[in-house]
């Protein structure tokens, strides 16, 4: 089955009540017994939930796994991940990294005796001297949030199997449309579906995808004894987001390419970050790789001030200012007050997110129309 068709059909088959097409809404706690044990499958919804499960075959055949395991939110799947750790275990993640997953890290686990070390990976070798016995996992985000730098994931797999490290993708930027982590050798892919999964900014949820049975069974066993479960009513509205991902990302990136070729030719920008830019550093990657570049960007203004930015974000007005990203809408963002205001300064700024970086989730509405907002935003 190609990727368009699995969107729409994989995993997926009529509801076996009434042949429903659409898997209905399980919103159950709970399931009838015929006799003590004896069910149809369904003992409690945070065990199982059938609408749920529909959601997490479907997930799986987006990502060319075997097993999908969905949670309350991404960060939730994040915290599912770490939780196959022991105290004394190290984890290599890249230092540019979504806020919420560093504070998790840092925040949280750290207090747990699980030591996690910030490297950039733009190079995959640079990991290399960080790998010890205890070392069980690597993390990466590629295109990273904010700054869309690049990871190979290959080389990144390669290494990770020499050491017998697990390497986890956090594929929520590039979506399976355009990345499958798997099938370069990653072990876990997470999403947060929030963001393109969902694509209509009405939920909030999380997704891990898996090709190993060990594995999944340990993940599901802490999805029900942490509990961080997705609701029946959002695993359905995950599930149609998901019918429409091929066409959506589609879009995203035609659009974001414009508008990346408009800044990069902007006399009020100084930088772009899209890895469709021949300019990116590791564009060779990102094209071996996705099968297109996706639909965020960030950029520096021309003057290098908060001021600059500040002004810009709040003049534009399909560019909605919010936080998240991927869904049909346009957004803007400024990373280091809002999605990134939780990693401290020094450490923002080392790799690169400035006050004057504004990061746009490019939406799918007319181009011409994005281009013409951007242009009464500089025009001052
Ligand atoms: C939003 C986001 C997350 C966290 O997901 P939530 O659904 O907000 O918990 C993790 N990684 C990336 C790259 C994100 O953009």
């Amino acid at each position: 089955m190609k990727f368009n068709t699995k969107t729409i059909h994989g995993g997926q088959s009529p509801d076996k009540a009434y042949g429903s097409v659409m898997p209905p809404i399980y919103q159950t706690s709970t399931y009838a017994q015929s006799s003590p044990g004896q069910h149809q499958g369904f003992e409690y919804s945070r065990t199982h939930n059938p609408t749920r499960h529909a959601l997490e075959q479907s997930l799986a055949s987006i990502e060319n796994g075997t097993h999908g395991i969905t949670f309350g939110s991404g960060l939730a799947a994040i915290d599912a991940v770490i939780k196959l750790l022991n105290p004394g275990d190290e984890v290599i993640a890249t230092n540019d990294l979504y806020g919420g997953s560093y504070r998790l890290f840092t925040k949280i686990y750290e207090r747990f005796g699980v030591k996690f070390h910030f490297v950039s990976m733009k190079d995959a070798a640079s990991i290399e001297p960080l790998v010890n016995k205890n070392t069980k996992l690597i993390w990466i985000e590629t295109p990273t949030n904010p700054m869309l730098n690049i990871i190979d994931i290959k080389k990144m797999a390669a290494i990770a199997k020499s050491y017998k490290v697990l390497l986890a993708v956090d594929n929520t930027f590039a979506t399976p449309y355009l990345q499958q982590p798997l099938d370069l050798g990653a072990d876990i892919v997470m999403h947060s579906a929030t963001k393109y999964i969902g694509g209509h900014s009405d939920i909030v949820m999380g997704a891990l995808v898996v090709k190993n049975e060990a594995l999944a069974e340990k993940l599901y066993f802490i999805q029900n004894a942490s509990g961080a479960i997705a609701g029946p009513q959002d695993c359905f509205l995950a599930l149609r987001g998901i019918k429409t991902l091929h066409v959506r990302v589609q879009r995203h990136c035609e659009n974001a390419f414009a508008v990346a070729d408009y800044l990069h030719n902007h006399p009020k920008v100084a930088q772009v970050f899209y890895p469709g830019l021949t300019s990116h550093p590791n564009h060779h990657i990102a094209k071996a790789q996705m099968s297109g570049f996706g639909g965020m960007m960030s950029f520096t203004t021309a003057e290098g001030t908060l001021e600059s930015a500040v002004k810009i974000v709040k003049k534009l007005k399909y560019f909605t200012l919010a936080e998240s990203l991927g869904g049909v809408e346009s957004l803007s963002g400024h990373p280091a007050s809002m999605t990134h205001a939780s990693i401290p300064k020094e450490e923002r700024e080392k790799v690169g997110v400035t006050d004057a970086l504004i990061r746009l989730s490019v939406g799918i509405e007319d181009v011409s129309d994005l281009l013409a907002d951007l242009d009464q935003a500089f025009r001052l």
